[in-house]
């Protein structure tokens, strides 16, 4: 077993692994267990997102999207939540769960699509767009965003509910979408809104799951089913390669990671070409070991999801730390636009 210290180890001497992939079955068990005792000591319940590493899915209580394990926290009995997850996922949590501890393995796992926008740029956008004699622009953010963006927002949506959530805003009134241009074309293509602003942000890890790699993985394996995520940068590629009859429609699904767990559930294909974060893989194998999941770019790992390393894990359970904190005065207002999300249709479970 590889065994290396954190760049932030505490000053203790405390010696903890970063990955457990390739260590010993036992390795794996004990640290496991070892988990497990500390989480009952902090009356803790271990979230970790379809992103996390496969180790830290497995000894988690909950696994998921950021939004269903943000519902988990708010629901469960326990006094701490320890999101193995981005920050912006584990502010999420603090925001439906105030009275809650919530802790994050390490407070550096950021998101390059939540990054995207700060509040203060997205103050001078609305401003940009007040027109005199007219209503404010309607905005409508993306769960991958701060707090405090989200306490500047209207509504927020997920990818599964962003075309209602829109579809739902009077026609005349315009639109703000954030922070994905991805996600944006998408709802704008569904919705045929003209009167739709996209911010010009995006995700690292998805942005670089290209066209081309899905052109030539799909002409691969002509039969194999696409499950795209609409965060990528393929998921208009996607589309065209449907509309153009080079892969049947019927074999291309834009899923959020919720939807690709029950497609993989049902599919009655054999092999079923993956165009996400590669910590998906783990979730869709266990869900069906019989169909061949393969990823469209077997690079597409988020290093943020990946700086919760089994060491982060028990250090934070151990030591309490590091703790999410979002003020009241931005949490309600945070609250009220997730809140407002959830009375609009479906929102599945975000990322
Ligand atoms: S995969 Fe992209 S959107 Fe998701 S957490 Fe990582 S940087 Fe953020």
């Amino acid at each position: 077993m590889t065994v290396t210290v954190d760049a932030h180890q505490p000053s203790t001497d405390l010696v903890e692994p970063r990955s457990l992939s390739g260590a010993p079955d036992e390795a794996v068990g004990q640290w496991a267990a070892e988990v497990r005792r500390l989480a009952r000591e902090r009356d803790a319940v271990v979230l970790a997102h379809n992103y996390q590493r496969p180790e830290i899915q497995d000894v988690a209580d909950h696994t998921g999207d950021s939004l269903a394990l943000s519902r988990i926290a708010g629901a469960s009995d326990a006094s701490t939540i320890v999101f193995c997850g981005v920050h912006f996922m584990a502010e999420t949590a603090k925001i439906l769960a105030p009275e809650k501890t919530v802790l994050i393995p390490d407070a550096r796992a950021g998101c390059s699509l939540a990054d995207s926008i700060t509040a203060d740029e997205l103050r001078e956008w609305k401003a940009e767009h007040l027109r005199p004699g007219r209503p404010e622009p309607v905005v409508v953010s993306y769960v991958n965003t701060t707090a405090a963006v989200k306490a500047e927002t209207d509504v927020c949506c997920t990818s599964s509910n962003a075309v209602e959530v829109v579809a739902s805003i009077d026609p005349d009134r315009e639109v703000l979408f954030l922070p994905d241009q991805f996600l944006g074309a998408h709802v704008r293509r569904e919705t045929g809104r003209t009167n739709l602003h996209v911010w010009a942000g995006e995700c690292h890890v998805h942005a670089g799951i290209n066209g081309a790699e899905l052109t030539a993985r799909a002409q691969a394996d002509p039969d194999a089913d696409l499950f795209v995520h609409p965060e990528c940068g393929c998921a208009t590629s996607a589309l065209y390669l449907a509309g153009a009859g080079a892969v049947p429609a019927e074999q291309v699904h834009i899923l959020s990671t919720g939807g690709m767990l029950d497609a993989a559930k049902n599919t009655t294909k054999s092999s079923v070409l993956v165009a996400t974060e590669v910590g998906m893989l783990h979730q869709l194998r266990r869900a069906n070991p019989m169909v061949d999941f393969r990823p469209v770019n077997e690079r597409a790992a988020c290093g943020y999801m990946k700086m919760i390393t089994p060491g982060a894990l028990t250090r934070a359970l151990r030591e309490g730390r590091d703790e999410v904190h979002v003020d009241a005065a931005t949490a309600e207002k945070a609250r009220a636009s997730v809140q407002r999300m959830i009375e609009i249709g479906k929102p599945g479970g975000g990322e």
